[in-house]
């Protein structure tokens, strides 16, 4: 047989299954052919980071024991004391507290922020408004509990209209009461760009120098593993995070973490629990295999995602439609957003996402009006874990201009079906046309 091995593959008949043309299929191949050097890249950082994870496993002598967990008190909880040892080994840090008693990435930031804040200081944003959910842990938006509540003032500084830091503006904000900075290092929902680990490092810079004694904490959401180095390498004294997207690798069923400097991880862990507990306590139950397993396939999953935010861009851009990050921009997280300009359209894409799922591929989302929003909200999870993010999943609000935000992809060829999927989708309703895809073949292969 002079066949190779590929050439009998019928990946033709394969994605036929899932209603996928082959004008489809060829266009989504050529522009596969355009991306093979940056997916390599991808994988040297995976590589990488899976160096690092691995090591830090041994280092710290991870064994079976530390995969059975504890119940009540969970005092000398041996799994969960060597996990927090091996996040603190992989970000550098002096401590962490990684546990499943923290819900998700909001109570991670909130306790980060509470447990290091005292009645009369102040907090200070110098990249623009934080992630929507923080608004009422800040006291933004009027909340019960809020930080506000407890006497807690926040000043923000926007970052400029090119993206920049305002250099000028921050030096002016931070005063006697400054006494913690907090740095979101994706850009989440928002249109800024999302911060290098590099740029996050001279921000960090700039204000020790303004201000030594300050705490900076970097929002890590959706950004750990997706460069060689994270916040922590470049000065940050806390990066935090949920166990639902990057690090807990599609197998953390819940959590969150907190990574950093001793005094930071103790007083989180003090309010966590309780003041002379601490980290003592908080049996991990049944969920260590999960975090540890997690945790060890995360580069690999988190290169995944990239793939396919990558793949998507460089579809939809060159269809026509405004993409953010562009298709060719470094990535500095795993969110891709793409701009459809119409309802219909961020309707077919969510829809061919969700057609994509192993679980709930039968329902079809629809928008809804979600609490908190003010206009309805479409949203695609098929997920293992409800409400993961690492897993290929999608959403939009159903309003100017019309943006669907995508992410995850527990494998590559799962995110790539998803995204194929929605172009099907697309194409079958009339709003891309067929001709368009074509076309723009020639293009890509001339
Ligand atoms: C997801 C996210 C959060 C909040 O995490 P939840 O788990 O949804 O509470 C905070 N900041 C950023 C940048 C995020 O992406």
């Amino acid at each position: 047989m002079e066949d190779n091995i590929s050439n009998n593959i019928n990946l033709k008949e394969q994605y036929s299954q899932f209603g996928i043309s082959v004008q489809v299929l060829d266009f989504c191949t050529g522009i596969l052919d355009t991306l093979k050097e940056r997916f390599q890249k991808i994988d040297e950082i995976a590589e990488y980071n899976q160096l690092k994870v691995i090591h830090a496993m041994q280092e710290c002598r991870v064994s079976e024991a530390c995969l059975l967990g504890t119940t009540g008190y969970g005092y000398n909880d041996l799994g969960r004391d060597t996990l927090e040892k091996v996040y603190a080994k992989v970000f550098h840090t002096e401590d962490a507290l990684v546990r499943p008693q923290i819900t998700c990435g909001t109570h991670a930031l909130a306790l980060a922020l509470m447990s290091n804040l005292r009645p009369g200081d102040e907090l200070l944003s110098p990249v623009g408004k934080p992630y929507d959910t923080l608004e009422e842990v800040i006291g933004i938006r009027e909340s019960k509990g809020s930080l506000k509540e407890y006497g807690i003032t926040y000043r923000q500084v926007d970052l400029l209209d090119d993206g920049s830091f305002d250099y000028e503006a921050i030096r002016a904000a931070v005063n006697e009461k400054t006494k913690l900075v907090t740095i979101q290092r994706s850009k989440g929902y928002q249109t800024r760009p999302t911060l290098s680990v590099a740029a996050i490092g001279e921000l960090i810079s700039f204000i020790k120098k303004i201000k030594p004694d300050i705490i900076c904490m970097v929002d890590n959401c959706y950004g750990e593993f997706v460069e060689t180095i994270e916040p922590s390498d470049v000065g940050a004294d806390m990066v935090v995070g949920s166990l639902i997207k990057n690090p807990g690798g599609g197998l953390a069923p819940i959590g969150g973490y907190i990574a950093g400097r001793k005094d930071c991880v103790e007083n989180a862990a003090y309010r966590l629990t309780s003041p002379g507990l601490g980290k003592e306590v908080g049996a991990s139950l049944g969920v260590m295999t999960s975090f540890y397993q997690g945790l060890f396939l995360a580069p690999t999953v988190t290169a995944s995602a990239l793939k396919g935010a990558i793949f998507a861009a460089n579809i939809y851009e060159k269809l026509g439609f405004p993409v953010i990050p562009n298709s060719t921009e470094d990535r500095h997280d795993i969110i891709q957003a793409v701009t459809f300009g119409t309802p219909e359209g961020v309707i077919a894409f969510c829809q061919g996402i969700q057609a994509a799922a192993s679980v709930d591929s039968h329902v079809t989302p629809e928008p809804w009006d979600m609490p908190g929003y003010d206009s309805q909200v479409i949203m695609a999870a098929g997920a293992f874990v409800s409400g993961s993010s690492i897993e290929l999943s999608a959403d939009g609000p159903i309003a100017p201009p019309y943006a669907v935000y995508f992410q995850g992809g527990l494998t590559w060829p799962h995110a790539k079906l998803g995204i194929m999927k929605s172009l099907q989708n697309l194409i079958d309703r009339g709003i891309i046309s067929e001709l368009k895809i074509n076309s723009v073949q020639i293009l890509t292969n001339s």
